[in-house]
């Protein structure tokens, strides 16, 4: 292996990232896999295909910078809340900056395929990334290398061109076969990116209308979005309010509560719990996690009480006109309530609808 060129890879643990790393590993280099994390795709399947090539995996939160992009995309957004062509030149100039740090001769490089992609992959958009990142002649995609321009990496010797790829398209045939040559499992459709997720789109761009007057520009913090992706949410203020446009803060403080939809959501929001959350148990019975995050102000009672008729109209309660909940103040005092079980025309209207 030549250990003096370093490659910085773009690795999602998809099968294109999977073979564009193990091309160059037929040429003796030793590839160093990056895997960029966010709440909205998490290093999972990086970590499993980093496993099968026997490579270590250096992991990048890029959240605050991707949050910005979300919210002035320079080259505008895709379908849902994607930014993909800066994102992703986002990702080659962080991949730049750890080849700079590792203070030897290197390149970048990815498993994108040109054409692949009609928005973000064609030719003009990989351009763009390339351009963006401040770092063109320094990116090699080994699937596609000789149906594009030469690259440093090439003219320097360290990779032989006649050894890389002119895949095109969306075809996956050819991918198919080089897992096959080189024995390489191919990794089982991922979930994908959340911002392309409409539903998940639709939650986190009400999310960004719910910023409190005076927040950071890093608002949302990664863990509202992370709870985001965990059960059903309610607000007890004026859930139909006119939404503000994107990015601008909405003029009152809004509290919502968001309630597991199972097991799985409810440690997933367990988990996420921090100082000055507001989290609700229904006593004596399964019932689900429902929390209040805390939004930077004093919970108010309405809160409380929809947070209450909540834990107990989701709950697994006999059907006794009255249940308890506990109210845990996360790092301070809990309390127990006995709470009357309300009529689902009582809190219904209190969720967040996103047709
Ligand atoms: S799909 Fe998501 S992770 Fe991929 S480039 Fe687009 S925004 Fe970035």
């Amino acid at each position: 292996m030549n250990k003096t060129i370093r490659a910085f890879g773009i690795f999602s643990g998809g099968l294109d990232s999977l073979l564009s790393a193990r091309i160059l590993m037929d040429q003796g280099i030793e590839p160093t896999l990056v895997a960029f994390t966010s709440p909205f795709f998490p290093p999972d399947q990086a970590r499993a295909g980093a496993a099968q090539l026997g490579l270590p995996l250096t992991e990048v939160d890029m959240y605050p910078e991707l949050l910005a992009l979300i919210k002035n995309p320079p080259h505008g957004l895709g379908r849902n809340l994607n930014p993909c062509i800066d994102c992703h030149a986002l990702m080659f100039q962080k991949a730049g900056q750890l080849l700079d740090e590792s203070g030897q001769p290197g390149f970048l490089f990815s498993g994108e395929v040109q054409g692949q992609r009609p928005m973000s992959q064609n030719p003009n958009a990989l351009k763009t990334v390339a351009k963006q990142s401040g770092r063109r002649e320094l990116i090699l995609r080994p699937l596609s290398a000789k149906i594009m321009s030469l690259t440093e990496a090439e003219e320097k010797g360290w990779v032989d061109r006649e050894k890389l790829l002119n895949l095109s398209g969306r075809g996956r045939r050819p991918q198919m076969d080089l897992a096959a040559h080189y024995g390489l499992k191919v990794p089982p459709p991922a979930g994908g990116c959340l911002l392309t997720d409409v539903g998940y789109a639709k939650r986190f761009k009400w999310l960004l209308r719910q910023a409190p007057a005076g927040s950071p520009s890093g608002w949302p913090p990664a863990r509202l979005a992370e709870m985001l992706k965990r059960g059903r949410l309610f607000t007890p203020n004026a859930p139909a309010a006119t939404p503000q446009p994107q990015g601008q803060a909405s003029p009152e403080p809004v509290q919502w509560l968001i309630v597991g939809r199972n097991q799985a959501d409810n440690q997933a929001l367990t988990a996420l719990l921090r100082d000055g959350d507001t989290i609700f148990h229904l006593e004596g019975a399964p019932g689900p996690t429902v929390v209040a995050p805390n939004l930077g102000s004093p919970i108010e009672t309405a809160t409380l009480n929809l947070g209450r008729d909540l834990a107990v109209a989701y709950g697994d309660h006999a059907s006794a006109p009255e249940a308890r909940v506990r109210i845990d103040a996360i790092g301070g005092p809990s309390t127990e309530h006995k709470t009357t079980a309300s009529k689902p025309a009582d809190w219904e209207k209190f969720m967040v609808k996103f047709d």
